[in-house]
């Protein structure tokens, strides 16, 4: 399980008001991640924090950049567990996770893949943790004198003091992993942008997945991890988080105009009927505890095929 989203942009600066003027231009893009799994350390199964966090000079926000940062992080992860299932958490109205660029690279996934949404900006979560990590730690670097003046500044600054490996905390038998990734801008392409349907109330729903099918997703109003949903049977709660509803993001093709107003449609011309549905999804009701709009942080309790229980608890830090 992923949780993740934008920081607020790094803003350089430097203790001399000379270098200052010259480069506060420069932002810094700031993408932080908390995965969740769980791991066989000495035959005790031990949930790790592993947190990678994304570091860029590219300043768009966009489904592009989110795209390279988790092909990035999963190369990371897939080291370390299966991640042929993965869940993500994000927050609800950011454009980046819930765009149709975003929806249609979501389909596209070789692994499984569900995308939840937190109702946005409630509250500090566990990605504003990590972001302050990074931000506190290179303004104390720049209280010292080390210049951190780009990206790749601030990438080797983290990298050296605030990376690490695996930390074992015996105390409640989970263990912590940091790990920073750098994306330049050359790496984000966004030169083939995927022509896709619009969406009509994206911001309603909360639960998105992939199928079988590129670009065609499942959506429902609400997040659900019975024992059900995780096993891919009947959901016990459907009648509050209603059914999967199966739409095609492909974008329908109007069909030419004819210069013969008489003319009968030939087979080009016909649109063929898709089997699914367009998505279009109905106002629904609050989000169900599951989708923790409010709360903090956080931890999944995992069998040994994947996840079994999720469990909200109030934020402290991140270790
Ligand atoms: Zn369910």
């Amino acid at each position: 399980m992923t949780i993740m989203d934008f920081s607020e942009n790094y803003k350089c600066s430097f203790q001399n008001e000379v270098e200052s003027a010259y480069f506060d231009q420069n932002l810094v893009t700031i993408h932080p991640s908390m995965n969740y799994y769980k791991k066989k350390i000495e035959d005790k199964a031990i949930l790790v924090k592993h947190s990678i966090i994304g570091v860029s000079n590219d300043l768009k926000h966009d489904a592009y950049l989110v795209r390279v940062f988790e092909s990035k992080a999963r190369e990371i992860l897939e080291k370390e567990v299966n991640t042929e299932s993965m869940k993500q958490w994000t927050d609800g109205y950011a454009a980046q996770y819930k765009s149709k660029v975003g929806f249609s690279f979501l389909s596209s996934k070789e692994y499984n893949i569900s995308r939840h949404c937190f109702e946005t900006s409630q509250g500090k979560n566990v990605w504003d943790g990590l972001g302050a990590i990074v931000k506190n730690s290179c303004y104390r670097a720049m209280l010292t004198g080390r210049v951190i003046g780009n990206a790749t500044d601030m990438f080797n600054h983290c990298k050296e003091t605030s990376a690490h490996g695996l930390k074992l905390n015996e105390n409640d038998n989970t263990s912590t992993i940091r790990e920073f990734v750098y994306i330049s801008k050359e790496e984000v392409n966004r030169s083939n942008t995927p022509d896709v349907a619009t969406f009509v109330g994206t911001r309603r729903f909360h639960s998105i997945r992939n199928t079988e099918t590129p670009l065609t997703v499942e959506s429902r109003n609400l997040s659900c991890f019975c024992e059900a949903c995780l096993s891919a049977g009947q959901c016990e709660n459907v009648e509050y988080v209603e059914s999967w509803k199966r739409s095609s993001l492909f974008k329908a093709k109007k069909p030419e105009k004819s210069t013969q107003s008489t003319q009968k449609p030939t087979a080009a011309h016909t649109i063929k009927p898709s089997p699914v549905e367009p998505l279009l999804v109905e106002p629904s009701v609050d989000c169900v505890p599951s989708c923790a709009s409010s709360l903090d942080s956080m931890h999944a309790e995992l069998d040994g095929n994947g996840f079994a229980q999720y469990e909200v608890d109030d934020y402290v830090a991140v270790q």
